[in-house]
């Protein structure tokens, strides 16, 4: 049994304390978990979208899809709430599959107001232990016509590290043509020999850097400066997370850095939301517009 929670954990790709929390008979997480059965067929589970910016001219490019859960009794429900727990009783499979299908249907809704719009998509370590993970994104890449060049897969380190075949996965999934980006970059066990192996396009600095930059003997700069450097002699863009102050923008921008994302530039929306305030607006109205309103 120890044994068995020990690898579940592991394929989940978290820590043991997160698991143990679950494995102990807690009534709101067994609540939790059979509400969690329900939320897909009850149709509860819903996209937000947060804007990707170019650093340069600060236009919207992308949209990250962002996982929610519309309770009937606790309300919205972060990612942070959930998705350990569909990992771990494999509920991630399935929703994750119509996380795909939903984000490919609306991005391609989205070419008519905002031609070239992409949208980014994350997986679980867990879906790549399913052999038929290519099929299910070019499945929702078929039923919704949207071109694979505009689908940003974005998988973390601890899928190259627990999935014995995601080398190969990745693989297929490049030849779809869809993108592969490195997400939370620098937060796992960081090798330097997988980011030129695989197809990758490119990575996201993780929001801990950018919130650590400003502090004594700018050891986050140094690391951000040195990323940014070794991303791009390996041809890979680089997005920065966690975006919420000017000054980390300019430092950012500065640097070369290629994408901006976070509450200073647009907070994750649901998608009428996200047409109106971050597709919708001229350039010049929505840099003001952000400013104003997402100022913390
Ligand atoms: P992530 O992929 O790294 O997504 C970025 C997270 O940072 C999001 O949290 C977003 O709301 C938050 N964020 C963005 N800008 C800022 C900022 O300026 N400041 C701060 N403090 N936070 C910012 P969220 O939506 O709660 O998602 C958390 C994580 O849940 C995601 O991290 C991702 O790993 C996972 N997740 C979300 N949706 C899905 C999904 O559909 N499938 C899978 N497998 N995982 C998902
Ligand atoms: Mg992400
Ligand atoms: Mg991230
Ligand atoms: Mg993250």
């Amino acid at each position: 049994q120890a044994d068995m929670a020990m690898y579940e954990a592991k394929r989940a790709g978290r820590p043991m304390g997160v698991f143990n929390a679950h494995a102990q008979i807690n009534p709101q997480v067994v609540s939790l978990e059979a509400d969690l059965h329900r939320a897909l067929p009850q149709q509860e589970l819903e996209l937000h979208y947060q804007g990707i910016y170019r650093a340069s001219g600060r236009e919207p490019t992308a949209a990250e899809a962002l996982l929610r859960w519309r309770h009937p009794v606790r309300g919205l429900v972060n990612p942070g709430e959930f998705i350990g727990l569909a990992e771990t009783n494999g509920l991630i499979v399935p929703i994750g599959a119509w996380v795909l299908r939903e984000a490919c249907r609306q991005a391609a809704a989205w070419q008519a107001q905002r031609p070239g719009l992409s949208v980014n998509v994350n997986l679980s370590a867990r879906q790549f232990w399913q052999p038929d993970l290519p099929d299910v994104v070019r499945d929702a890449l078929r039923s919704s016509g949207l071109s694979p060049h505009l689908l940003t897969l974005e998988i973390t380190e601890s899928v190259l590290l627990d999935v014995p075949d995601a080398a190969q996965t990745l693989g297929a999934l490049h030849a779809l043509g869809v993108r592969l980006s490195l997400d939370d970059f620098g937060t796992g066990y960081s090798s330097l020999s997988y980011l030129h192996r695989l197809p990758l396009h490119g990575l996201k600095i993780d929001r801990s850097f950018i919130r650590d930059l400003g502090q004594a003997q700018g050891v986050a700069e140094n690391i951000i400066r040195a990323v940014m450097l070794l991303a791009h002699t390996l041809n890979l863009h680089v997005t920065t997370e966690g975006i919420e102050l000017e000054t980390q923008a300019g430092f950012v921008e500065a640097l070369g850095g290629d994408y901006l994302q976070g509450y200073l530039l647009a907070r994750p929306l649901p998608a009428a939301d996200f047409e109106r305030q971050v597709l919708s607006p001229s350039p010049l109205a929505e840099q003001s517009d952000s400013t104003n309103s997402t100022a913390l």
